[in-house]
């Protein structure tokens, strides 16, 4: 999971983004870099890697 620093959106690569043709199971690594959040257009330079198990928010990764 990548978490976008600027509004908090998660990128989940199972799930992909389809609002930008990401087909499910593409990982973040594997981007194009003309990917934007969804979200708020934040580029990929905005994203931190995020980690589910650890997080206090485990709401953010359902
Ligand atoms: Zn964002």
């Amino acid at each position: 999971m990548h978490r976008c620093d600027n509004c908090g959106y998660l990128y989940n690569p199972d799930l992909g983004d389809s609002s930008q043709s990401i087909a499910p199971g593409t990982l973040f690594e594997d981007l194009p870099k003309s990917w934007k959040c969804p979200r708020c257009g934040a580029s990929m330079k905005s994203f931190q890697k995020y980690n589910c198990e650890t997080s206090s928010n485990k709401k953010a990764c359902l």
